[in-house]
C-alpha cells in the first residue's frame, strides 16, 4: 500500500471518461465541425482510430492527402500524459490550484504539471493552426477559465479579463 501522500480519497483520474475528454477536445478546437489542419477543408474523411487510444479519432483529408487525429497541431499531442490528466489539469487550474496542488492531485512531478499548466494557459488545443485560431487569438488565460464553465465565446466577445493577480 503507497503511503496517502495527499487528502484525496478518490483517484480523480481513473473516473475520467476518455471519450469525454476526446469529445471536449473535438469541441473546442473545431466548434464549427472538423477542418483539415492543413489546407482547412472541412470535407474531412474518418479514417479509423488510434491504436493506443481508441476513443483518438484519426482523419484523412482527401483535397490535400492530409493525415491528422484528434490531438495533431495541438499542444497536447507532444506530450506522453494521457488526454484525461490534460483535463484535470485544466479542471483544477480553474479552481485556482497551485501547480504545487496540481502535481500532488495528478501524481506529476513539478516540472510536468508547471509545462501543461503554461500550455493550457493558452487554451486547451492551442498551437496554432490558422484555421482552428481565427478570431481566437488574443484569448489568453480567459479562454481557460471561461472555457472551464463553457462560455468562451461570450467572454472572449466582451474582453472580460478573468484570471490574474490584482
Ligand atoms: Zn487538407
Amino acid at each position: 500500500m503507497p503511503p496517502m501522500s495527499s487528502p484525496t480519497l478518490v483517484n480523480l483520474s481513473s473516473l475520467i471518461d476518455d471519450a469525454k475528454c476526446y469529445e471536449l477536445v473535438r469541441q473546442h478546437r473545431w466548434p464549427e465541425g472538423i477542418r483539415c489542419p492543413r489546407c482547412g477543408d472541412a470535407k474531412v474523411a474518418r479514417d479509423g482510430r488510434d491504436d493506443a487510444q481508441p476513443h483518438r479519432q484519426r482523419y484523412r483529408c482527401p483535397a490535400c492527402g492530409a493525415r491528422f487525429d484528434d490531438l495533431t497541431g495541438t499542444a497536447l499531442a507532444g506530450h506522453h500524459q494521457p488526454l484525461r490528466v490534460w483535463v484535470l489539469c485544466l479542471y483544477l487550474m480553474g479552481l485556482n490550484l497551485s501547480n504545487r496542488q496540481i502535481a500532488q492531485e495528478l501524481d506529476l512531478g513539478m516540472s510536468d504539471a508547471q509545462a501543461m499548466a503554461e500550455a493550457l494557459r493558452h487554451g486547451l488545443t492551442a498551437k496554432l493552426p490558422p484555421v482552428v485560431l481565427e478570431g481566437e487569438v488574443e484569448i489568453d488565460e480567459v479562454y481557460v477559465v471561461a472555457g472551464h464553465k463553457g462560455n468562451a465565446a461570450e467572454v472572449a466577445k466582451r474582453g472580460v479579463r478573468v484570471a490574474g493577480d490584482g
